[in-house]
């Protein structure tokens, strides 16, 4: 017997939720979408709750049930409105993120759309003609040329700034073919997967997977999540494998979260092969999707089609259902924090979803946050732990530079130390990774005789120059000047160029090695997703012999050919205003070193620094983890910080200052007044990044144990309070990024 009451949020309203009739015999559901009343007209929301009474009046019916099933299951719903109360964002907000709008969209229209390919192959000479006449015309062409395959008309229009008319004048022109398609668009589907066999487990792993499969398979009954704490090298990836596999062959589905940055092709590669050998299908998620694809992907894996979804954390949201697995790789990854609204951490979202779905929850890494960790000393989560790497290597060695002695000696930016360690390698054909978390070439430019630093206008962070371009670029709202020559301010011809980037880096290692082949991998070389694999493969192969480049080469990337990897400022994220200064540089300098030798050869790591006994670089250099944790959560716990509370932070900005003083002052004024007994309420202070695209920012800071509570009154009294015009706050809860 079916509720007589359906409770719809509708879409677009501002969150707002309305009881309605259920008509005899309509299979709703929670999770379904619905049309309904709404004064005059129709309007589409989802279901959120059933029940056999109502309070309301006049109550009207719904008209009818969109999509043959329900978009969302009760679990994700539960999992949106939990979002939604403990990050304090409009329930709307958080649906849309489980419920993408793409996803919205299709399911009302049709599923067949518009395609268009090339008519026939089009010579350079006739692009060339045709740029002269119709420019965005010949880049419709040029992008189905390197395309090779047929693409949605909508997303066709989307890249090229065309409009679908001139997409039909061209079909008419007879340079292309457009029609109706419904396959589907996979992203990897070019590539061929190669089946590859379960590998034999190790003692260690063994014991790890005995504890993950006896979870799954149920025999134990309450589902605590796992921490599998492994050094980098120890075979979690096959564990993630293999747990998969056992809630496959049992019937489940799997979500596995990578960091964005490590969802390389290699990744995919390696997931996709496996399953192929048992034909199951996996879908991929990420945010370089076209729109198109994502809706794919999503109905692909809603259909049943895909049971195991890989993917960076928004696929924490993947309609998978019953679910087996859910394994958060490289858990400590600060991207699995959204900096947006609704701002939610995947791996503490994967932990309230296998709970709500009961089911097991495995978050990897080698150098766990200190939640995690905390959680697995206190009991919340259980312990599992590789200790040794897979081939039975050695850690990398790791010698620490101190630059305070070296600098003056050589240069700043290659120490004799690490001159020598390179050209060891490159005498016996060995590869090295050159790592500098900074892009350009120089961070600052200074005037030694007046003192003039160049600004961004907009936000209040120095400019960095890019060489290349010979331009001085805003790395926060990307703000673009030609370099001057001289100093604005003074005219002074001296005017200087200090602090290195990786483009700097790239310089001076290519005039040191002059016979050496050098390649920078940073986000402004590596703009197309194509630069990044052209790069990867051309290392893979042997073709570079230094790569020079940011955190995108330090993450989960296999080279066994690399013996040597250099960091060239170990010190760069310490000394920033965050209570995780040092848990950051102890993970990064972990991971990058985790890059050296993972072959036949053993690895060596050099570390330059000016603080070299810093306890983060210390502990990191004798691959102690424990150390490490022991000595920071003391800290944490003596000064209260996460995972002692909850850390929340608001910020307001606006672009008038006075404004946004005046309506943080107000908010702190008006919290205090409601708080519940054990907030800690910070006074309200101008953020460290003062000024950031143009608005002026404000902070205010609380933290809580008991979190729920305070998001309440966080919100209510936001609701109650309107801002002025042109001031905006932003609540962050458990924020991870403090500037
Ligand atoms: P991690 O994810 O901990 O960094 P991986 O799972 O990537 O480690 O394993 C490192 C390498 O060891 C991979 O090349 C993997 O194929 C291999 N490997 C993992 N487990 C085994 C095993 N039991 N036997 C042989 N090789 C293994
Ligand atoms: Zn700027």
């Amino acid at each position: 017997m079916g509720a007589n009451y359906a409770k719809v949020l509708l879409d677009d309203s501002g969150g707002r939720a309305f009881d309605y009739g259920v008509p005899e015999g309509l299979a709703a559901v929670v999770g379904s979408r619905v049309r309904v009343p709404v004064r005059m007209r129709t309007l589409l929301g989802t279901i959120i709750a059933l029940s056999e009474t109502t309070e309301a009046d006049g109550v009207r019916m719904i008209s009818e049930l969109v999509g043959d099933e329900p978009a969302l299951s009760p679990g994700l719903v539960a999992l949106a409105q939990w979002m939604a109360d403990y990050y304090c964002c409009p329930l709307e907000a958080a649906m849309k993120t489980v419920l993408p709008n793409v996803i919205r969209k299709a399911e009302v229209g049709h599923k067949v759309r518009l395609f268009a390919r090339l008519a026939r192959e089009v010579s350079d000479e006739e692009l060339a003609e045709l740029e002269k006449k119709a420019p965005k015309q010949s880049d419709v062409i040029s992008v189905l040329r390197e395309a090779g395959k047929a693409i949605a008309v909508a997303e066709l229009c989307e890249q090229c700034g065309v409009a679908h008319q001139t997409v039909q004048t061209m079909a008419k022109k007879g340079w292309l073919v457009v029609e109706p398609e419904t396959v589907e668009r996979d992203p990897f589907g070019k590539e061929q997967f190669v089946s590859s066999g379960k590998l034999e487990l190790n003692e260690e792993q063994r014991t790890v997977f005995a504890r993950v499969a006896a979870a799954i398979d149920g025999s134990v009954d309450a589902k605590k999540p796992f921490l599998l704490h492994g050094v980098t090298g120890s075979g979690k990836t096959e564990i993630y494998l293999q747990g998969i596999d056992r809630a496959l062959e049992l019937g489940m589905g799997a979500i596995l979260l990578v960091p964005e940055i490590s969802l390389t092709p290699q990744t995919v590669e390696r997931f996709k092969s496996r399953f192929a050998a048992t034909n199951h299908e996996v879908a991929v998620l990420h945010s370089h999707l076209s729109e198109g694809e994502r809706h794919d992907e999503w109905h692909r894996i809603r259909s049943g089609k895909a049971r195991i979804v890989i993917g960076a954390r928004s696929a924490i949201f993947a309609p998978v259902e019953k679910l087996g697995i859910i394994i958060v790789d490289e858990e400590h990854e600060n991207t699995y924090k959204q900096e947006e609204m609704p701002r939610y951490h995947g791996r503490d979202l994967a932990v309230l979803r296998g709970h709500l779905e009961k089911c097991v929850v495995v978050l990897g890494s080698a150098t766990p946050s200190l939640e995690s960790a905390y959680n697995a000393h206190t009991g919340k989560y259980e312990l599992l732990q590789l200790t040794m790497r897979v081939d039975d290597q050695k850690m990398p060695f790791i010698r620490i530079v101190d630059m305070r002695l070296e600098a003056k000696k050589s240069s700043p930016i290659i120490s004799d130390p690490l001159a020598k360690a390179i050209t060891s390698r490159l005498e016996k054909k060995e590869q090295v990774i050159l790592f500098l978390n900074r892009r350009g070439f120089s961070t600052t430019l200074l005037c030694n005789k007046c003192g003039y630093v160049a600004e961004c206008p907009n936000c209040s962070v120095s400019l960095t120059f890019h060489r290349a371009q010979n331009r001085i670029v805003c790395h926060m709202c990307g703000h673009l000047a030609v370099a001057p020559t001289k100093c604005p301010d003074c005219k002074d011809p001296g005017i200087k160029y200090s602090g290195t980037g990786t483009e700097k880096v790239e310089d001076t290692v290519q005039k040191f090695f002059p016979t050496a082949v050098v390649k920078r991998m940073d986000a402004d070389v590596m703009q197309k997703k194509e630069s990044y694999r052209e790069a990867l493969g051309a290392f893979r192969a042997g073709k570079i012999d230094i790569l020079v480049g940011t955190q995108m080469i330090a993450k989960g990337l296999h080279f066994p050919n690399v013996t040597l990897v250099g960091i060239i400022n170990a010190d760069m994220g310490l000394h920033l205003p965050d209570f995780r200064a040092s848990e950051r540089t102890f993970q990064l300098l972990t991971q990058v070193a985790g890059r050296a030798g993972r072959g036949d050869v053993s690895g060596e790591v050099v570390v330059q620094s000016y603080t070299p006994f810093h306890p983060a670089i210390q502990f990191a250099r004798h691959h102690d983890f424990t150390g490490f944790y022991e000595q920071e959560i003391e800290w944490r716990e003596k000064m209260v910080q996460p995972p002692f509370t909850h850390f929340v932070l608001i910020t307001v900005r606006s672009p008038h200052e006075e404004r946004a003083k005046l309506s943080i002052e107000t908010l702190h004024r008006r919290l205090k007044e409601v708080l519940p007994p054990g907030v800690t309420l910070g006074e309200p202070s101008p953020a460290p990044l003062e000024k950031s695209h143009g608005n002026f920012r404000f902070h205010l800071s609380l933290r809580s144990r008991a979190v729920l509570k305070l998001s309440r009154a966080i919100r209510s009294v936001l609701d109650k309070n309107p801002l002025p015009e042109d001031v905006f706050a932003v609540v962050d809860v458990d924020a991870h990024q403090l500037m």
